[in-house]
């Protein structure tokens, strides 16, 4: 039955069923389960249908959210997804994996005296079902156009973006190093966020409307970035960030010290069924071992609950700030804690200690001092009271950093910014190289899906209007006289 809006007042909030920590520790599956019809009807109903929606404006892709809530709560659900799709081309992502509770949950206005419309979780139902019932086509142009488009990446920008200028009709190329197509979407994020078949169905759709795909392709190994630009009308890079950052301690090069994404793709790689040596001989596998995590963000966030499903002894995350000023979704840390993980806030490591093999972590205890230029309390150490913790595997979550892509493509000219990501035009999205454009990670740094999507988006819509400027001034008569 369709339902009535403005019902916070009356309805709790309720997110979908999520199953039991001590059930969803033993395997890799997503931890939340679908809502039911009537379920998803009445929390979309719980909308106050703002005059100003503060939801949208904070959702990176300006979604449509108020109206496709209504839609929801109204049962026209095709309809919903239309005008959710029209906006934002992976939804189903996003409604699993954006950080609502700092983005659109955490600006929804009914938050202040009831919780939030959940948002996230609705925007899922919606494309779920329409996927399930068939409503989700492939990216057929109305029209063929003859040239080609290079984009270098299929992470979530580089996607986005194919599907935008094949719809235009355009005849999309997409290469990455990897030989499976969603970058981060599929060996950095674990499946209990997003499971890999959901990726698996929007590269099937990709396909099936014509994009090709040329995997375990390296750009500056395989082709540099010239013989790209003479084989395409124009390029984007849509490279993400890959170099995780770390910090000089003693006892560095102990063995079972691990970076992030490392320690992360493995896992990933086993869920996906292919032979994982380094895994299966024990290095980068948490079964039966004391693991320290260091970092608070949502990596640090995805290698702890791994580490548990993985079967590790005890997981502990070390973060030299405190609970509340975490960059992590709170949703994140919350799940964390259910597992079992123990944070150890206010904690830095110090050393590594060990014979070899890394046996514990020598840790600096921390106080939170004066606000910094950001404005965050600057954790400060506190002398004599540090500790060790027994660990047989220390897995480093700091950060991530671009490679020197100018150097990797062959192309020195290419313009970085100081933090070493590529430069572009705010309004156009191209770089200082004619024809060459950049979305994603590589632009903004280590970011998130939804502002990947976005900037797929927008870039695409910029190299649509290029194309065609160098076309129309190709055919004019003095163009044709020359
Ligand atoms: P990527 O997803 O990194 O894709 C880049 C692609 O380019 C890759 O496939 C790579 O193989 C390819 N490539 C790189 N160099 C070359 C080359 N020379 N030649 C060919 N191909 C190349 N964001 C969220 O919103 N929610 C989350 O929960 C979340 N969790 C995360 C968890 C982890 C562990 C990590 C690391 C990140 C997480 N993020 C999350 C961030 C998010 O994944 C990224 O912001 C997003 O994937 C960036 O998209 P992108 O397309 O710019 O780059
Ligand atoms: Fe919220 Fe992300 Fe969906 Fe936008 S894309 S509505 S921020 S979940
Ligand atoms: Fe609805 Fe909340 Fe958005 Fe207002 S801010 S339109 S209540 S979801």
């Amino acid at each position: 039955m369709p339902e009535r809006m403005l019902k916070f007042t009356r309805v709790v909030q309720e997110m979908p069923d999520k199953r039991p920590a001590n059930e969803r520790v033993d395997d890799f599956g997503e931890i939340y389960r679908e809502y039911a019809v009537e379920k998803a009807q009445l929390q979309a109903a719980r909308c106050s249908q703002c005059g100003i929606p503060f939801c949208q404006i904070h959702c990176p892709l300006h979604n449509n959210i108020p109206d496709w809530l209504k839609l929801t709560a109204e049962d026209r659900l095709q309809e919903a997804y239309e005008l959710s799709a029209a906006t934002n081309t992976f939804p189903e992502i996003c409604g699993r994996i954006c950080p609502q509770d700092r983005l659109c949950e955490g600006n929804c206005v009914i938050e202040k005296g009831f919780e939030a419309v959940t948002i996230g979780s609705v925007e899922k139902y919606i494309t779920d079902t329409a996927l399930q019932r068939g409503w989700v086509k492939p990216p057929r142009p109305l029209r063929e156009r003859e040239q080609s488009i290079g984009i270098v990446g299929a992470g979530p920008g580089g996607l986005a973006a194919a599907d935008v200028l094949r719809r235009y009709g355009y005849q999309v190329h997409v290469y990455d190093r990897y030989d499976r197509v969603g970058g981060l979407l599929v060996y950095g994020i674990p499946n209990f966020k997003l499971e890999k078949e959901i990726v698996a169905t929007r590269q099937r759709l990709l396909k099936e409307g014509g994009v090709t795909f040329h995997l375990e392709f390296e750009v500056g190994r395989d082709a540099s970035l010239a013989e790209l630009r003479r084989r395409h009308a124009a390029i984007l890079i849509a490279t993400g960030v890959y170099v995780g950052r770390d910090a000089a301690l003693p006892g560095a090069g102990l063995d079972n010290i691990v970076m992030a994404m490392t320690y992360l793709t493995a896992s990933n790689r086993k869920g996906l069924g292919d032979e994982v040596p380094e895994f299966d001989n024990g290095n980068l596998n948490a079964a039966g071992k004391h693991v320290i995590v260091i970092g608070g963000g949502d990596t640090a966030m995805d290698c702890v609950r791994t580490a548990v499903r993985q079967g590790a002894k005890t997981v502990k995350c070390l973060y030299r700030r405190d609970r509340a000023n975490m960059p992590g979704s709170f949703r994140e840390v919350q799940h964390a804690e259910e597992e079992g993980v123990d944070f150890v806030w206010l904690s830095a490591p110090k050393a590594y200690l060990g014979n070899g093999r890394i046996e514990g972590v020598r840790v600096q205890r921390m106080r939170l001092g004066m606000p910094d230029a950001s404005g965050r309390q600057s954790p400060e150490p506190i002398q004599g009271r540090d500790l060790t913790l027994p660990c047989d595997l220390a897995i480093k979550a700091l950060g991530f950093d671009p490679e020197d892509v100018a150097a990797l493509f062959g192309t020195p000219e290419l313009a970085l910014t100081s933090w070493g990501t590529i430069e572009i035009d705010f309004k156009t999205k191209m770089t200082n190289l004619d024809g060459v454009f950049a979305a994603g990670d590589i632009v903004r740094g280590a970011s998130l899906v939804v502002w990947a999507i976005r900037d797929g988006r927008d870039a695409a819509e910029e190299m649509h209007k290029y194309v065609q400027a160098r076309l129309a001034a190709e055919t004019t008569p003095l163009a044709r006289a020359s």
